[in-house]
Formats: structure tokens, C-alpha cells, sequence
């Protein structure tokens, strides 16, 4: 899922007619106090991050005067919210809360159900998880039907919203389905809906994220990868994107796990997995004996031997990583032979480069037979510590980690690292 940050939510939120607290984006001390101070009046500041439960982590603070909101900007600005630094901060007029409301957006995939469904709680403000269900009106959407105004109506309704306001919240929550629509979203969310003490409505939080699918319809929206990332894609995982964007055959998603400098610092293994599950394994056998993915990477659906190289090289571009680990845990029925080609072609142009490098290669499934032979063939004169696998490991996780484990000792020992 392709993720918004609050303030690109907040004005795709207010181009569709959803009311937002006024406020703009800043980088910087002094531009918060610039908004600050064209606002008027007291304001909230708020990291921008894709991580939620930011009011508890100090990452949503209120400022009187502009000077505090240059302060407030200081500390927010470069701090850490769940490995997340901040790099942006949202200056909002601060709302008057009388109520805070919940309602979002979710497509859900049960077999019974297979349908955005419009959720809505009186109970808004914390997490929708610990919110009983019963206090959640529901409303799963016919698509070819849409919705009316008076569904949301009797959602608001049914949730125990007065009179008062009723037209207003279902109002939302109407408006909030064509965001939902008009922006292929897998999931959008206000938390929380808040109504002020003189009776206005706004959206005072924002969660969003498109389909991946969907994300080349809306270029206006700038997403560079349309896959979930923890963070911002680094320029690492960029480059790795046009291999996937240019060749639709197979699949290869690689993302780095920790920033180029840390890497340096701890024994991090280039990691290249291969299926979602088993790569997974192969994660877990390398924490076991103590080391570490430097990236994720996973060549799966029939991937071409090109694709499967750009990969192993893009992977062993990683400054300070002590090993190269294929970890193919499966009895993939992919044909494997594409996957020892791309290898073979990548460990022949990097190992020479770096005489006794730690190579641990597990690969079986379709065309095993095969691909060991292109893999013991094509590596049998290369200077690295290179171990090959077949399928008499593949449910031997602890043995394969601790193959890793002993070849990055011995080459940090020979290597004095
Ligand atoms: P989250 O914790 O990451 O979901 O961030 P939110 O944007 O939801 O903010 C957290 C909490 O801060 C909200 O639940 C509100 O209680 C509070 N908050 C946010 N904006 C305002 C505001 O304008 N006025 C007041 N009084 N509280 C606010
Ligand atoms: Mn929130």
C-alpha cells in the first residue's frame, strides 16, 4: 500500500469538500513560527510520519504563540517517532474539542464480505482496535450500487449521533467514500472526527493509502514506488524499483532494512530470499546465529535470470555487508535454473573483486538438478568462501545459518574486521 503523509491527505481531503483545520507544511523552526503567526492563534504541531499513535509519542504538541510554535518545531523536527525521523511537521489552528468521532474506510477480502465497508464510532479519538465492535456502525458497500446520503445518515445515527450533527458527520462520511473512490485507496481514516465546542465538524487526523495497482492513475500525487515502505524509499530502494517498473516477468521487491551507515557498523548479510514466506525463514536463520539482513530482497514468480541479477548486484552495492546469503527455503515451482544463471553471472563479476567472501547459496525446487550443476560450474574457480545447497536443507534453517555464521567469522578474522 501506497502511503499518504496527513497533510497530502488532509488536501485531497479539502479539494473533495471535507472540512480541515487551516494550517500548512513546514521544514524548518522559523517557517513554524511564519505559520504560526499568519494563523493567528493557538496551533497544533504535528510530526509527519507514516506512524500512527504520534499523540502519545510526544509527536502532536500545542503552542500558544508563535515563538512556542518555533520551539515546539525545534524538538518535534528530528526526532525519532517508531525509527521514523521527521523531517516535516504540520502547523494546524488548534480545534476547541467537544467530541472526538471515528470513521474510515477499509476494503475487506473475507469471502462473505469483499467490499469496502464504511465504519463509524462515536468513540473516536484512540485506537479503533480497542473500540468494541458494537460501538462501530458498519456499512459494506454494494459498488455497483454506491452509497446514498442516507446510508451515512443511518450510520451516524445507529452509532448515536444527535440530531444535531447528524448532517454534518454523515455528510463526511458520504464525502469520505468518494475520496475512497475517486482515489483507488486501500484504506483512508479520520481519527479523530472531531466536532469543536461551536458546533463545527472537521477532519483532525488523516490515514491513506492507495492500491499499488492503482497508483500510476494518479501521477498528481507524485508516489514514486507504489509499495509499502516503512519510510521515504531511500535511493537504494529506487534504483531497485526500475528493475520491477521496466520488467513485469517474475517479481523482485528488494528494500533496504537499515541506513547505509549503520551497515557499515554491525555484521549485516546482503540478503536475497526467495518467496515471501521462506524468505522470512532465511531472516530468522541469520538473527539466530547473530547477524543481520542489511536489505530484503525476494525474487519470486518465475523472475527472469536478468531480473535475478540485478538484483545480486544491486545487493552487493551495499557498503560494509560481510556476506552474500541466497536463501531459497522452498521447493519453489518456479524454474530455478533462471535464478542460477543470474547468480552465477553476478558472483562472477563481484567475488574477484573480493577475495574470500562469505557466498552461502541454498536453491532446489524446479530444475534443481540443473541449476546446482549451472551454480557449481559456473563458481567452482571464483576466490569467495562459496557453499552451495540443495534440497536436503531446505527445512535445515539452523544448519544454513550457522554455514553463514562460520564463513563470516572466518573471513572477519582473515580480514581483520
Ligand atoms: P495520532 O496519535 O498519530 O493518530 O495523531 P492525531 O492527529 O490523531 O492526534 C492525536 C491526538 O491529539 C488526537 O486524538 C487529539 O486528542 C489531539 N489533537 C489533535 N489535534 C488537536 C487539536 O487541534 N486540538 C486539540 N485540543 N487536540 C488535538
Ligand atoms: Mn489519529
Amino acid at each position: 500500500m501506497a502511503r499518504l503523509y496527513e497533510y497530502e491527505g488532509k488536501e485531497i481531503f479539502k479539494k473533495l469538500g471535507i472540512p480541515v483545520p487551516e494550517g500548512e507544511v513546514v521544514t524548518t523552526a522559523e517557517d513554524a513560527r511564519k505559520a504560526a503567526e499568519k494563523l493567528g492563534k493557538a496551533v497544533v504541531i504535528k510530526a509527519q510520519v507514516w506512524a500512527g499513535g504520534r499523540g502519545k509519542s510526544g509527536a502532536v504538541r500545542f503552542a500558544d504563540t508563535p515563538e512556542e510554535a518555533a520551539r515546539v518545531a525545534e524538538d518535534i523536527l528530528g526526532m525519532e517517532v517508531k525509527g521514523l525521523e521527521v523531517k516535516r511537521v504540520l502547523v494546524e489552528e488548534k480545534l476547541d474539542i467537544a467530541r472526538e468521532f471515528y470513521t474510515g474506510i477499509i476494503i475487506d477480502s473475507a469471502r462473505d464480505v469483499k467490499a469496502p465497508v464504511l465504519m463509524f464510532s462515536a468513540e473516536g479519538g484512540v485506537d479503533i482496535e480497542s473500540v468494541p465492535e458494537d460501538k462501530i456502525a458498519m456499512f459494506a458497500v454494494d459498488v455497483l450500487r454506491g452509497i446514498q446520503p442516507y446510508d451515512t445518515l443511518n450510520m451516524a445515527l445507529s452509532a448515536g449521533v444527535g440530531s444535531k450533527n447528524l448532517r454534518p458527520i454523515g455528510d463526511i462520511i458520504y464525502k469520505l467514500y468518494n475520496v475512497f473512490k475517486s482515489y483507488d485507496c486501500r484504506t483512508v481514516e479520520i481519527n479523530p472526527l472531531v466536532l469543536t465546542t461551536d458546533g463545527k465538524v472537521y477532519a483532525a487526523d488523516c490515514r491513506m493509502a492507495i492500491d499499488d495497482a492503482a497508483v500510476f492513475r494518479h501521477p498528481e500525487l507524485g508516489i514514486t514506488i507504489g509499495r509499502e515502505f516503512l519510510g521515504e524509499p531511500t535511493e537504494f530502494d529506487l534504483m531497485a524499483w526500475t528493475f520491477e517498473e521496466e520488467d513485469f516477468r517474475g517479481t523482485s521487491y528488494v528494500a533496504q532494512m537499515v541506513s547505509e551507515s549503520e551497515m557499515k557498523k554491525g555484521d549485516y548479510i546482503g540478503y536475497h530470499g526467495i518467496g515471501g514466506g521462506a524468505a522470512i525463514l532465511g531472516v530468522d536463520a541469520l538473527n539466530k546465529v547473530d547477524l543481520k539482513a542489511a536489505d530484503y530482497a525476494d525474487t519470486s514468480g518465475n523472475p527472469t535470470a536478468s531480473k535475478v541479477y540485478r538484483v545480486a548486484k544491486i545487493i552487493f552495492a551495499q557498503p560494509g555487508i560481510k556476506g552474500y546469503f541466497l536463501a531459497g527455503f522452498m521447493m519453489a515451482n518456479q524454474e530455478q535454473w533462471h535464478h542460477a544463471h543470474g547468480i552465477v553471472k553476478a558472483l562472477r563479476e563481484e567475488i574477484p573483486k573480493k577475495p574470500g567472501f562469505p557466498v552461502v547459496l541454498l536453491l532446489c525446487g524446479n530444475k534443481e538438478k540443473e541449476s546446482q550443476e549451472i551454480l557449481k560450474e559456473g563458481l567452482k574457480d571464483l576466490p569467495g568462501r562459496i557453499e552451495i545447497y540443495d534440497r536436503e536443507h531446505v527445512y535445515d534453517a539452523k544448519f544454513i545459518g550457522g554455514r553463514v555464521k562460520t564463513l563470516v567469522d572466518e573471513y572477519r578474522k582473515e580480514k581483520g574486521l
